[in-house]
């Protein structure tokens, strides 16, 4: 059985599909802070609580016979960490503190930790790779770095088999249009512009068009949700068969699409046309940050499959259906 905390949030139910669908069984821990419940797959055991809690990780580990953990639940806004950074070191480490403790306390190896190229901070290079130095330029990515320390720490005293996944943009949904992104507020860009398509409550704006990139605005790797699924299933299996594995992998698809390109995708898949505003910079935001998955790609066997497209197209089909996102669902 695997343990999935933040099973109820975007990745984390996306991963939990795809569990269950290859057959392992799942127990999702969530306090639903920003999770849903109705993201949660019906096949998987869902248990309501906090990773802080002691007595609720060591009543798990006793109950399921749990062969590896998926570390979802933490806080993950850029600008928020700017504005509150006490409630993500809070959030994102001192709470992984305990779980790793419980972990430990109960002789539970193999985690799977949701890290971030915001770890990278701003890169001098165009393309990154998992051995570039590490210098995040806001608490959010220091958080995730933090927790990476944290791990390789642990490892170091016991044994300890565990994979840090770097994250670029997660975008789009499962294809089955059962379950999609769904923040409240909504902060990224995909769902933003798609929302506003649907809605047309507010505008799109678009913050800073004057980076460093060709059309001025900043420019991310956008990599389909269940691409990153299927990464943390290939990189837990390899765990579970005991293989040796590298730390740390990037999860993008090596191609970066600008903020301008991204709204031109959205209108043109849509097929409607979006009012855009252009608004100030946004504080902490690099201008270019594109992933080289080639690591992941050799000893993981992964690469990613969906295409910008894909995204967009599936995160439509998500919104269309649900246009109240889940709080709609009943
Ligand atoms: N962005 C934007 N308008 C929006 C949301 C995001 O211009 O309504 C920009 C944001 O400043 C960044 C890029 O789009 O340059 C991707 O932002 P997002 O929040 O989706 O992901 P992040 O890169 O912060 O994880």
């Amino acid at each position: 059985m695997i343990l999935v905390t933040g099973g109820a949030g975007y990745i984390g139910s996306h991963v939990v599909k795809q569990l269950l669908d290859l057959g392992f069984e799942v127990v999702v821990l969530d306090n639903l802070s920003t999770g849903h419940r109705q993201a949660v797959d019906a096949r998987a055991e869902f248990v309501k609580g906090n990773i802080q809690d002691e007595l609720t990780l060591d009543w798990l580990f006793d109950t399921y016979p749990i062969e590896g953990v998926m570390h979802f639940a933490a806080l993950c806004l850029v600008g928020e960490s700017v504005v509150q950074p006490l409630k993500y070191y809070e959030n994102n480490v001192a709470a992984t503190t305990l779980l790793l403790k419980a972990m430990a306390r109960n002789r539970i190896a193999n985690l799977i930790f949701s890290s971030t190229c915001a770890t990278y901070g701003i890169p001098e290079v165009d393309i990154l790779h998992e051995e570039l130095p590490t210098r995040p330029v806001n608490p959010y990515g220091r958080s995730k770095l933090m927790v990476e320390h944290m791990i390789r720490d642990l490892a170091d005293a016991q044994p300890f088999p565990f994979v840090c996944l770097r994250y670029f943009n997660a975008a789009g949904a499962s294809p089955s249009g059962t379950i999609g992104e769904c923040h409240d507020p909504e902060t990224h860009l995909i769902p933003n512009v798609l929302l506003h398509l649907l809605e047309k409550k507010t505008d799109v704006s678009v913050f800073g068009d004057d980076y460093d990139t060709p059309d001025g605005t900043c420019i991310r790797d956008y990599i389909h949700v269940d691409d990153l699924a299927n990464a943390h299933i290939l990189a837990l299996q390899r765990l579970l068969r005991g293989d040796k594995t590298a730390a740390v992998y990037n999860l993008g698809t090596g191609t970066g699409y600008s903020v301008t390109e991204i709204i031109g995708a959205c209108e043109s898949i849509t097929g409607r046309k979006a009012n855009v505003i252009h608004a100030e910079r946004r504080p902490g935001d690099p201008d270019r940050l594109v992933a080289s998955y080639e690591k992941a790609r050799s000893e993981l066997g992964w690469s990613p499959q969906y295409s910008l497209e894909d995204m967009v197209r599936t995160a439509w089909k998500w919104h269309l259906r649900h246009p109240g996102g889940y709080s709609a669902d009943q």
